[in-house]
């Protein structure tokens, strides 16, 4: 049966990928457009590529996702997309007015070598594009990389095209967030705001893919970092970038652009990662960790001792983006669980050096490999098997057919509807997390379990 997906034996292969564990450049690129206000993304490629980087991004979040494409065909790849990127940004601005359209590519310009800012700059030569309105670009070819790279690479084309300094330090700290959901950005603005920080965070998707329904369409949404607010990023104290793989390079590109200094860290998912965002904010700030969000962590860590006889022990496969992947195995050590099997499909060093820092004390049995695929992770659980699979919707073939509880997490879930709606990230993003594991865990046991282990008597 198809949804049986593998045997047990494991063969090695250099050359093809089974069920990849990532997707391409331009996903990201464009979800990181999204979380610009007033902004219109548009790909530099063929229709099909851009209506199914449309199509997976609104399945994720169960919003209408616009994005326009240069539409090439047969003449663009020949003759190159100078004709199509201009006619498609006269159009843009006459028919749509956005306030800034985010250019990114597609395999096929890429391969075509098109010059993006150059035909911008002609573009504008011809009127194409308004005075005041603005064009930025990134490069993203599918054929490096994943959806990660492209989300980073959009973080830094605002960093290259917008920040700016004016020799006016600003009283706020900047936030790259990662990629993450648009409850995240929202719980990671409260953190702050109940911190007593000013934060000015970008991309912000809050507001853009979790508006509430008013029964008007609103083409752009009045959520998202405002072009005034990422210039000022120039301005601010310091940037926090949280996420190796999605927000470390734009942090870096800001402090040699701006002189803003730039900490580097993980994405706040559990008690530990948290700390050192809240931790960060305080010293930036200069402030005090006020009693509420003490609080806060005092009930998380709560929760996780009062529950700890569920969770200790317990084998679980992770899968999914590399920032996710290195913060969620920090929050399962929390639990006591054991990560014994973690895979990214993006590459990059940093994925396996960080993972190994993390397991090889407490789990000096974990496979560890990037550039995977879930085929492979499937056939070690048909191996080895695991009492949890924490992946995206990609994973339920193989929860299914291994039996496994299954959490879904990271991007894309096509097949569940809230979790938009759910941080992951902070003190209240990981009671939801340990919710989610605790309640998939408990189900299994009620299933299994002697009579006697039922915890509720007839
Ligand atoms: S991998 Fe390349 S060709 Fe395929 S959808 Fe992505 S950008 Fe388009």
């Amino acid at each position: 049966m198809m949804l049986d997906g593998t045997t047990a034996e494991v063969a090695n292969r250099s050359a093809l990928r089974i069920n990849p564990a990532k997707t391409c450049q331009p996903i990201g690129a464009m979800y990181a457009s999204l979380g610009i206000q007033g902004c219109m993304p548009h790909s530099h490629g063929s229709q099909g590529c851009c209506a199914y980087h449309r199509s997976h991004l609104t399945r994720h979040f169960k919003e209408p996702v616009m994005a326009t494409t240069s539409s090439f065909t047969e003449g663009a790849s020949v003759f190159g997309g100078m004709a199509n990127l201009n006619q498609a940004l006269k159009n843009i601005f006459t028919i749509y007015n956005p306030d800034i359209v985010a250019v990114h590519t597609t395999c096929l310009s890429e391969v075509i070598g098109d010059d993006i800012p150059s035909i911008v700059a002609k573009a504008r030569e011809s009127g194409a594009v308004p005075e005041g309105k603005i064009v930025i670009h990134a490069n993203t070819p599918s054929f490096v990389g994943s959806h990660v790279t492209g989300f980073a690479n959009m973080v830094s084309a605002m960093v290259n095209y917008l920040s700016e300094s004016t020799g006016e330090t600003k009283n706020q700290i900047n936030v790259l967030p990662g990629y993450v959901e648009p409850a995240d950005m929202r719980e990671l603005k409260r953190l702050a705001a109940a911190v007593g920080v000013d934060i000015v965070m970008f991309p912000d998707t809050s507001g853009v893919l979790d508006g509430p329904l008013t029964g008007e369409y609103e083409l752009f949404p009045r959520g998202g970092a405002t072009v005034e607010q990422i210039k000022s990023s120039g301005d601010n104290i310091a940037t926090l970038g949280l996420g190796h793989f999605a927000s470390h390079i734009a942090a870096a590109t800001l402090e040699s652009k701006c002189n803003v200094p730039a900490a580097f860290l993980e994405l706040p998912i559990g008690v530990t990662a948290t700390d050192r965002f809240v931790d960060a904010l305080r010293s930036y700030a200069d402030v005090e960790v006020p009693e509420a969000v003490e609080n806060e962590r005092g009930r998380l860590v709560d929760l996780m001792s009062d529950l700890h006889q569920y969770f200790h022990g317990k084998r679980v496969a992770v899968s999914g983006d590399p920032d996710h992947v290195i913060a969620l195995t920090q929050l399962l050590l929390e639990l006591e669980m054991k990560p014994v099997y973690a895979i990214t499909g993006s590459t990059g060093n940093q994925f396996e050096k960080r993972m190994h820092e993390l397991l090889d004390g407490p789990v000096p049995e974990a496979k560890i490999k990037q550039n995977a695929d879930l085929f492979e992770l499937h056939q070690w659980m048909k191996n080895e098997p695991v009492d949890l699979l924490i992946t995206n919707t990609y994973g339920k073939h193989i929860a299914r057919t291994e039996d496994v509880p299954f959490v879904r997490f990271g991007f894309p879930i096509l097949d569940r509807a809230a979790h938009r709606y759910y941080p992951t990230l902070g003190y209240a993003g990981a009671i939801n997390l340990i919710n989610q594991i605790l309640n998939v865990i408990l189900d299994r046991k009620d299933r299994d379990c002697p009579e006697a282990w039922y915890e509720l008597v007839q």
